[in-house]
């Protein structure tokens, strides 16, 4: 009995561990499921000196096995759906996901093409959206940090400076132009 216990703790234990450490530290794997390329350009601004996603403690890496949040961007072609499938199950749990760009949402200019399933969420479920074509940098930003946000909110106050920081406060609304666009101000 002593030992299930002290398992149970050690458990207990790791999983908190892990938790803190996912919260301080995601580990982010890219997938384009069928986009133009534009939205994968903006991440990769996100990486580059001028934001520098990392002061986050968020890490680009190549494999699925290794990663806690699954990035994706494009709408779902038929070629990519079990590519898609076969990444998201090699996470690790807990794992998440961010669809980033019109296209990852809904299909956007690509919806109702012939080889063409729709957003990501018509395949595997997605925890966060960030809207745009393609969404600026400091809007990814902000996306990620609002799921970093949900993950540890007593860190909240700490990622807000480092947003103000960066120059991707939530205050710079970095949907505007997308907004005007649309018709919806
Ligand atoms: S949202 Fe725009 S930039 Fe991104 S993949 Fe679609 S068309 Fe390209």
């Amino acid at each position: 009995m002593m030992i299930q216990g002290s398992t149970h703790n050690l458990r207990q234990l790791l999983q908190r561990l892990r938790n803190w450490a996912l919260a301080n530290s995601p580990w982010l794997v890219h997938y384009n499921s069928g986009s133009c390329n534009g939205c994968d350009i903006e991440i990769l601004a996100t990486l580059t000196p001028r934001y520098d996603l990392e002061r986050l403690g968020i890490k680009l890496q190549g494999s699925p096995r290794h990663a806690d949040v699954l990035v994706c961007t494009g709408p779902v072609t038929r070629q990519s759906r079990e590519r898609l499938i076969r990444i998201y199950e090699q996470m690790p749990e807990p794992k998440f996901v961010v669809a980033v760009g019109t296209c990852s949402i809904s299909g956007g200019a690509f919806r109702g093409c012939y080889n063409i399933l729709g957003g990501v969420d018509a395949v595997i479920p997605v925890d966060a959206y960030i809207p745009g074509c393609p969404p600026r940098p400091e809007a990814v930003i902000h996306g990620v940090a609002a799921l970093l946000k949900q993950l540890q909110p007593q860190r909240a106050a700490e990622i807000d400076y480092l947003l103000a920081d960066m120059g991707a406060t939530p205050e710079e609304e970095p949907f505007d132009e997308r907004a005007e666009l649309s018709g919806t101000r």
